[in-house]
């Protein structure tokens, strides 16, 4: 009788062990998720357009010095103007432009111009795109950066509403607010984006890119 005593004991033993050590997996997990959940932006879905905008996603090579592979947070959609106002100088000649290896380091995430948009570094991904380093927050490290077209032969109006479109788009997607836009301005001081700035509109791409939000989400 006292033999099966202590066997029941043990079983029980092992079994509150297993319980225990159950726990502290399960406690350790939580840990774990805890730490980690506001590290890395899962990315959005793909897709072919964006609010009737083709959408080309040409992703750069990891290889490339522009395409470092870090996973980060986004906080923040950083607007650019490319600054170039050379007939031609549209989305797709960046894009070019950008798998060439022609920017070196320097990198953003989407060109936008009067007709379509492409995408060059997913958006879960830093892009060198904001002059600020490895700043947390910053504009490197927590921004989605967008570059609209100047160029000489485009119609800029519309790049500016391509823009705004792509912009609310974005927030939409991650969760952000009109208060996360920023300009790259906002991040080291360069007179960036150059023409809405001079021509005071950044009010008015605000105001657009938050009506394209409130009519996304009617
Ligand atoms: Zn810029």
């Amino acid at each position: 009788m006292k033999g099966k005593v202590i066997s029941l004991h043990g079983k029980k033993k092992w079994t509150l062990a297993a319980v225990a050590a159950l726990l502290v997996i399960l406690v350790v997990t939580g840990v774990i998720l805890w730490c980690t959940r506001e590290q890395t932006t899962k990315e959005r879905p793909q897709v072919t357009e964006i609010y009737g905008i083709p959408v080309h996603t040409v992703l750069i090579p990891e290889t490339l010095p522009g395409r470092p592979g870090i996973k980060r947070k986004v906080k923040y959609i950083v607007i650019h103007e490319t600054g170039n106002p050379s007939k031609g100088a549209d989305a797709k000649a960046h894009s070019d432009y950008l798998l060439n290896g022609g920017e070196g380091t320097t990198s953003w995430h989407y060109t936008v111009d009067d007709h379509e948009i492409y995408h060059h570094i997913p958006d879960s991904e830093v892009s060198w795109n904001a002059g600020d380093q490895r700043k947390e927050p910053g504009g490197n490290m927590n921004g989605i950066s967008i570059e609209l077209c100047v160029n000489s032969d485009g119609d800029f109006e519309k790049t500016f509403d391509n823009g705004a479109r792509l912009t609310a788009y974005l927030l939409k997607a991650y969760g952000l607010r009109i208060e996360d836009v920023k300009q790259h301005n906002d991040f080291n001081g360069k007179n960036c984006p150059q023409t809405i700035r001079e021509s005071g509109r950044w009010q008015e791409f605000l105001d657009l890119t938050q009506r394209y939000l409130k009519q996304e989400e009617k």
